[in-house]
């Protein structure tokens, strides 16, 4: 179902996803899509970002941006296109997601950690 008033700041996940499908699609990639190599492929990307991260210490001068945004922008492709495998639209289930979480969180004073971040909520 299309919003039909979206929030100007809302990432255009639909419009990329359709993008990445055409990409697909001029190549005949579609046979090599399916959810189990998507997700592996995934994987393999998410392990790259932490190749580049490792032993980068704590320093923000020390976390080496462009090989970091060059790993996370392989790590949304592949997720984009796990999701058109799985015929997910995934800027809708990230806005559903971000509705449930703050119910869920609606109670937490500010700067009390998430049980995620350690804490005990
Ligand atoms: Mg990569």
């Amino acid at each position: 179902m299309t919003d039909p008033s979206p929030d100007p700041a809302r990432l255009d996940t639909a419009g990329i996803q359709k993008r990445l499908s055409a990409f697909r699609d001029e190549r005949d990639w579609a046979r090599f899509h399916d959810p189990r190599s998507l997700t592996l492929a995934l994987a393999a990307e998410v392990g790259e970002l932490a190749e580049a991260l490792a032993w980068t210490g704590d320093g923000d001068a020390a976390i080496p941006r462009d090989a970091a945004a060059d790993e996370l922008a392989d790590i949304a492709t592949y997720l984009l296109h796990l999701a058109n495998a799985l015929d997910v639209d995934l800027g809708a289930e990230v806005e559903r997601k971000l509705v449930t979480t703050r119910e869920r969180f609606a109670g937490l004073l500010p700067g009390t950690p998430s049980r995620a971040h350690g804490g005990a909520a």
